[in-house]
């Protein structure tokens, strides 16, 4: 029987580690990152429709030829070539120039959905090809669990899961805009370059610490961001094993080995930042959920 609704869940992201390499053609950067998939998600409703309909109740986000929601569902009937519509409703929960890709997991949310609603069997590579026409960490989105990541974010290859955890994340008041933060590392560079073998050694031994040890952001530096060394300082206060900025920013976490020690942390930065979120590692990536 044909489906007429699908629910989908699509996780965000933290990178455990990012490092710029060199550059690719083009002035893209060559990347070498962690990347791990959280139990933070959006949840998309996918209803069948005669027209193309995305809405976001309550996000800031402009729902136009730019949201990365619609121009997954226009590349999936481009692709398929199926003569329909879709009816998508996204409740975000992933904060927006955050670093931790909200609108990657939107995307693969909808191409993951569409192809559950239209019954279109497209397999992971596909899936993963259309993905990163749409943006770099589209496939990862798609994918989920731990990975490291190379190139613009596209070159993935999955690790196992890394040793069970907590992260505390905090979003401060004002988000980074991806394209800014490489326009400054062009200008600043960065004093830091994580050693993403290193912590790759760590999360196949199932090596918490060592994982830790090795984590590292090459643009926090330059980030911009005035409020991640105190939100830093606090987590770390409160026993984070390590503290880090994820992505291009502008969210800061925190790695906890204990579940009550996550739990005392957020409810202190809960005292000075609104949003803070407590997750742990998530397995997968974006999936129906009913
Ligand atoms: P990344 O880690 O991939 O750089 P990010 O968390 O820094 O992601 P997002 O929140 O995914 O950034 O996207 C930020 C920008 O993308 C915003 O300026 C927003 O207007 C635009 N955008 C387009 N579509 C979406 C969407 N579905 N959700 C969030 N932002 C979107």
């Amino acid at each position: 029987m044909q489906k007429k609704t699908v629910t989908v869940l699509a996780p965000a992201k933290l990178n455990l580690s990012l490092d710029v390499v060199g550059t690719l053609p083009g002035g893209y950067h060559d990347l070498d990152m962690v990347m791990h998939a959280i139990t933070l998600h959006e949840t998309l409703v996918l209803r069948r429709s005669r027209y193309l309909n995305v809405r976001m109740p309550g996000s800031f986000v402009p729902v136009n030829e730019k949201n990365t929601a619609v121009k997954a569902a226009l590349a999936f009937f481009h692709y398929t070539g199926l003569l329909a519509g879709v009816d998508i409703t996204i409740h975000k929960q992933v904060p927006v120039r955050a670093g931790m890709a909200g609108g990657s997991a939107d995307a693969a949310g909808v191409l993951v959905g569409m192809n559950e609603l239209y019954g279109a069997r497209l397999s992971m590579s596909e899936l993963c090809a259309l993905g990163a026409s749409i943006g770099a960490d589209v496939p990862f989105a798609l994918m989920g669990g731990t990975c490291r990541v190379k190139g613009v974010g596209d070159l993935l290859k999955p690790l196992p899961p890394c040793p069970d955890c907590f992260f505390v994340v905090v979003m401060p008041s004002v988000g980074i805009s991806t394209p800014e933060a490489f326009q400054r590392y062009d200008r600043m560079g960065s004093p830091l370059h994580p050693d993403c073998d290193r912590q790759e050694a760590a999360i196949r031994a199932g090596d918490l610490p060592g994982l830790c040890a090795a984590a590292g952001n090459a643009l926090e530096h330059c980030s911009g961001a005035t409020e991640t060394p105190a939100i830093r300082a606090l987590l770390d206060e409160h026993g984070a094993l390590t503290s880090l900025m994820t992505g291009s920013g502008a969210a800061v976490f925190g790695v906890f080995d204990a579940e009550d020690k996550a739990q005392a942390a957020a409810e202190a930065l809960r005292a000075r930042y609104k949003q803070v979120y407590l997750a742990r590692p998530d397995r997968g990536g974006a999936r129906v959920s009913q």
